[in-house]
Formats: C-alpha cells, structure tokens, sequence
C-alpha cells in the first residue's frame, strides 16, 4: 500500500484498539487515521506519557536522550513519516566535518577506518593503513574474497559469521564493539541473520562481505553523481529532542483517543468477533473494539494474550531483553584535552573496561550543550555486564568518570551529571529469532482483526518499528474492510486456540 494520505474506498465506521503509545503504537495510530479518517482509534497507554523509550528533557541547558538519540535515514520508513507530519524541517544532520568515530586500542583512540561499515570494509587503503589491525590480522581480512560461501540454516550467530568471514581479530578489535555499541547485545549469541541480514545477503549474493561493499559504495556513488536535490546524512536526529518528535505525531492524532495511565491487564475475544480489552491501575475498565493492534513490548505480551492465544503467549517468553544505563556529563570545553574531532568512540570487551561506548553528543549533533560546553553520553551493562547497570547512581558516574578521564583527557568535575536506565529495553535477537519471528506471525496472522507491531519483529531500529506500525494498521484496516472474515475468523480462532 502507498504511503500517501488517501483514505481506503470503504470507509469503515470502526474502533481499533492499539495498546502501547512506544513509537510503534503512535505510528500504528497515526497510519490508521491516515488511511481511514473515520475510523475511531483508542490508544491506550500503561505509563504517564508516551514515547515509550523515546524520550528527552533539558537538564541545566543539555538536552538529554533517555533511549534512541537518532535514526537511520535509509531505510526511509522514518523520514517518509516525519515529511507526512510535517516534522522533517525539525530534523538535523550530523555535523559533517567530525564524520568519523574511533576504538579503544591497547588503550587509546584510534578511528575505525575510513569506509569499514559494522562489519566490513568498503574501501582498502584506510584498512591497510590503520594500526588498530596487524599485519596477520589485515592478511587474514583480505583472505575473506577467497573463503567460501555458507549456505545460511539460522543457526549462526553474529561472532561466528565474522570470525568464518573475516578473521578473528577484526572481530575483536573491530566488530564486537560495534556490535555491542549498537545493540548492546552479546555478538556469540546474537543471530548474524536477525540483527543484521544484510551482511548474510552480501555473502549470499556476492560470496564475499569486501567484494559486495566495494560494489555498493561504487553504485553510491555514481547515485550521488546523477542525484539531484538535497540529500540527508546517513543519520538524522529532531532539533529539540525525541519527545518533540513525539509530540508532534501526537498533535496529529486529534481525533484519536489517548488513555494515559492506562495499563492492560488482559484481551479477549467476545462471540461477536470483537475485541475485550481489560484496564487496570486505579481505574480498571473494559474497552470493546473492533480491531486491536499489540505495540507493547515482547515481553509484557504472554501476560496480555494468555487466555486469547496461549500458544502465542508463549512464544513472546522466549525473547530475552538486555538493559544499560546511560551516564551523561556536561563539560566546559577546555576540561577536555582530547580533540573530539568525531562523533564517539566504541570500546572492545578484550580491552577490558566498563563502559560500552560514548557518544559526543553536542559534536555529533547541534543545540545539544549551552554555549562552550561538551555533552557526553555513555552506554554502560549490557547483555555482558548487565550487573552494572544495578550500581548507584554515583558509583555509575564515578566508573563512567574514571574511564572517559583516562581516553579523553578530562580535567576536574563534570558540570553537570544525569543517570538514565533502561531495564529490559533492549530485545536481543538471538540465534532462532527469525524462526521464532515466523512462528509468532503466523499464529498472530490465525486472530481477527489484530496485529503486532514491535521492535522485536523485524529491527530493532525507529524506522523499523515505524514500518511495523504502519503495516499493523494497514493489515487490520484491511481485514476490517473485508466483512465476511470479521467474525467467521474469530469464531475459528476462538475454538482452535
Ligand atoms: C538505550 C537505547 C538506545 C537506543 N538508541 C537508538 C537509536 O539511537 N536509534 C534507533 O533507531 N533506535 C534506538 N533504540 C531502539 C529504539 O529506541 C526502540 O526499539 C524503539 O523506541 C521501541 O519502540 P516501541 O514502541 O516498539 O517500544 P517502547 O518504546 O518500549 O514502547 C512500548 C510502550 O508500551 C507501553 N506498555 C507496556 N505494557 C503496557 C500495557 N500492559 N498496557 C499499555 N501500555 C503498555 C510502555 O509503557 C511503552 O510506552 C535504542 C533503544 C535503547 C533502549
């Protein structure tokens, strides 16, 4: 289905139910309102606000990041929807003259090599000259054109994949911690398939990660030679924060109801084919709708759709979740000694610090520090230290410190401090993910007028939450627009689950 405001040719005059206001939820909402103005929309919301892991504040002139800071700008889902609210004059690119970030080797900074993207290379000379790789290391890398293509069966996972691909050591020095600074997951355990298909695509395709990254950058470029017109930077991040993006798809969604505070206990299935939505919290209620789409998190699922669907319930028990905590200090500029001249620095388990990784936010991206000050952002815990993240905040701000002090050459105090956590935020797509991913949606395929929409499906990332959003909607619209399955189906799926 197009992404265009046209409304369906039907209009159904019907209640869809979305539970959980994360951007997957909002997104479903507005994709709905989008399609079919008619439509009532319930939105119902466990929290006092919405967002979900989105979320920002300003603390003594810094604007702090709770959860996601940016986003990918291809694939598209998320720019396409920020230009239909009329939000993508409020995003900002990354400062191009810093396009560049490094990895802590034997101790010190060094940037990943011109070109290297999370797990291959796109370009040689960086490669060869870096001193992050050894010889045997760089030799082993280059021996990657001639290694033999896998046929992929689901069961590999991401260090696996590298070490076969690429060797040992540019998984340790190079990709691990990019890995692990993206999705704060343990690469032996992740699945290369579900966290990052491309790659296995590349060896599917090509035979070979170099061969298949060198053929892209040359296509690029001559994409960027024949393009016209304003391009966006690889990431894009709103002015103001996450939750001005957040606001701004709510002033959106005017006609759809939003219940804040509103905590769902459980869902059923009346005879008529509807859908039963029990709220708790101090106002329990019940909601009847039509449609219902699930955009809570993985793991709250098994408790939602247990007397619904058991099976699938389930399912959603066996996806594990990694938390981290993230440590931002606010520093005068001439407290740090360190250049700064990119966007952050990843750090390898091997070379056995506590911290993950650190953003230069207020390098990386404008109006994020006042004047002559420095906002730094670091990831701590983790699926390998997640015992972290339960230290204090002051023993956080302390090891965070300590460390940032000793790779970027910091002065005295901070100026100002902030500790964020998020507890069991982060799916981790282990080895099975795809399967389970299949089992999931096709029992979720068997309930009337329902869908899911989630970052435990299909990426982790914004624009992939958007997308799943949106085609949540658009498969409940449809199914609502189609009578006759309305209430044969959930007759079926009533008796047979
Ligand atoms: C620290 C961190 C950094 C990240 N950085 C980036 C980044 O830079 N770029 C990027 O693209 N992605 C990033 N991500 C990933 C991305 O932010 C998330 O995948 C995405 O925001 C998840 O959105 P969601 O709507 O699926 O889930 P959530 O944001 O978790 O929203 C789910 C909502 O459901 C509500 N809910 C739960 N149970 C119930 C219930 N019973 N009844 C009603 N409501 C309920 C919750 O309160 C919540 O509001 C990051 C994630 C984390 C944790």
């Amino acid at each position: 289905m197009s992404k265009n405001a046209t409304a369906l040719p039907n209009p159904v005059d019907c209640t869809i139910g979305v539970i959980g206001g994360g951007i997957s939820g909002l997104a479903a909402a507005h994709r709905i309102l989008e399609l079919q103005p008619e439509a009532k929309v319930l939105l119902l919301e466990a929290s006092d606000r919405l967002g979900g892991i989105l979320h920002s504040e300003r603390h003594e002139g810094f604007l702090i990041e709770a959860g996601a800071d940016n986003f990918i700008t291809t694939p598209p889902y998320a720019v396409d929807f920020c230009k239909r609210i009329g939000f993508d004059t409020e995003l900002i690119e990354t400062n191009d003259s810093y396009r560049r970030a490094f990895v802590v080797s034997k101790g010190t900074l060094q940037p990943i090599p011109a070109g290297f993207a999370v797990m291959a290379p796109s370009r040689i000379w960086p490669i060869i000259s870096t001193s992050i790789l050894s010889w045997r290391g760089k030799l082993r890398m280059a021996a990657e054109l001639f290694v033999r293509r896998r046929e992929a069966d689901g069961t590999e996972s991401l260090a696996a994949f590298v070490r076969r691909r690429l060797g040992r050591e540019v998984y340790e020095r190079l990709v691990q911690p990019l890995v692990a600074g993206i999705y704060t997951g343990d690469p032996e355990q992740l699945s290369i398939g579900a966290t990052v298909p491309r790659f296995l695509k590349m060896e599917k395709e090509h035979g070979s990660l170099i061969r298949a990254m060198m053929k892209e950058q040359k296509q690029q470029r001559k994409a960027v030679q024949k393009s016209s017109g304003a391009r966006y930077s690889q990431f894009v991040a709103p002015r103001e924060g996450m939750s001005a993006f957040v606001q701004a798809i709510v002033d959106r969604l005017g006609e759809a109801t939003l219940s804040l505070k509103s905590p769902v206990e459980q869902v059923a299935q009346s005879t008529e084919g509807r859908w039963i939505i029990s709220v708790g919290g101090p106002q329990p209620q019940t909601h009847h709708v039509d449609g219902l789409i699930l955009a809570t998190p993985a793991r709250r699922n098994p408790a939602l759709l247990k007397k619904v669907a058991s099976t699938l319930a389930e399912e959603f028990t066996k996806i594990p979740y990694g938390s981290c905590a993230l440590v931002s200090f606010g520093f005068l500029r001439e407290q740090i000694g360190n250049p700064l001249d990119g966007f952050g620095l990843v750090v390898p388990s091997i070379e056995n610090r506590k911290i993950l990784s650190c953003s230069f936010s207020s390098i990386k991206y404008a109006n994020r520090a006042p004047e002559g000050h420095v906002l730094l952002r670091a990831f701590v815990g983790g699926a390998c230290q997640g015992e972290l993240v339960d230290l204090d905040d002051q023993q956080l701000q302390k090891l965070v410190l300590r460390e940032l002090s000793d790779l970027l050459l910091i002065r005295g105090e901070p100026r100002m401090k902030h500790v964020t956590r998020q507890v069991r935020a982060m799916p981790q797509y282990y080895v099975g993910h795809e399967q389970l991913v299949k089992r999931i949606e096709a029992q979720a395929d068997q309930l009337p007028n329902f869908a899911l929409a989630s970052n435990v499906l299909h990426g982790i990332g914004i624009p992939n939450c958007i997308q799943t959003g949106e085609q949540a909607a658009e498969k409940v619209l449809a199914d609502l627009t189609k009578p006759s399955r309305r209430k044969s189906n959930a007759l079926e799926v009533t008796s047979s689950l």
